[in-house]
């Protein structure tokens, strides 16, 4: 559901007065505070091995449980983004990031707890030592190594993921 329709009361002085103030934003009619809702930002991962294979994980968790999924996350506060990456990377695979450069953005759309929270993804391409220690945490049910030639853009769930591979695909 968009903030908009979910937020229906000021948070600060709980008037429902709460009204439209511009297309991103609510203010209180009432004590005058603005809420704006800017997107979050993200950061996903292109991991390849040897074999041209790339690092994929199965969602263990909603939005889109049980589908393919880059490893990557949310970009905490006062953290760059290449920080998220080697974190979150870390996190899920047990990899270490050597390089990574920065390849493009998408907009994506993150449903979670009943509220759509907008996205700004940032993907990478990223080098790992000892790709043979890649195991999965809780965050990602199974990691899989597929061939670049078998990706299929479908068995993903997040819209801006399945984009990102659609353009992987036809860049490489
Ligand atoms: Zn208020």
């Amino acid at each position: 559901m968009h903030f908009k329709q979910l937020f229906r009361y000021c948070p600060v002085c709980s008037h429902n007065r709460f009204v439209e103030n511009d297309e991103k934003s609510k203010r209180c009619e009432k004590c005058g505070f603005v809420f704006y809702q800017n997107p979050s930002a993200a950061v996903a991962a292109f991991i390849l091995n040897d074999n041209n294979e790339l690092l994929v994980c199965r969602r263990a968790r909603q939005p889109f449980i049980g589908t393919l999924d880059l490893p990557g996350g949310f970009v905490d506060a006062s953290e760059t983004a290449e920080q998220a990456v080697k974190r979150e990377i870390k996190e899920e695979t047990n990899l270490d990031v050597t390089t990574l450069n920065y390849l493009f953005s998408l907009p994506n759309i993150y449903p979670y707890s009943n509220l759509d929270i907008p996205t700004l993804d940032l993907f990478y391409a990223c080098k790992c030592t000892d790709k043979e220690k890649a195991r999965p945490s809780d965050d990602a049910a199974e990691l899989y190594w597929i061939p670049v030639s078998e990706l299929n853009p479908a068995q993903f769930g997040l819209q801006s993921i399945r984009k990102a591979i659609t353009h992987y695909i036809s860049t490489c």
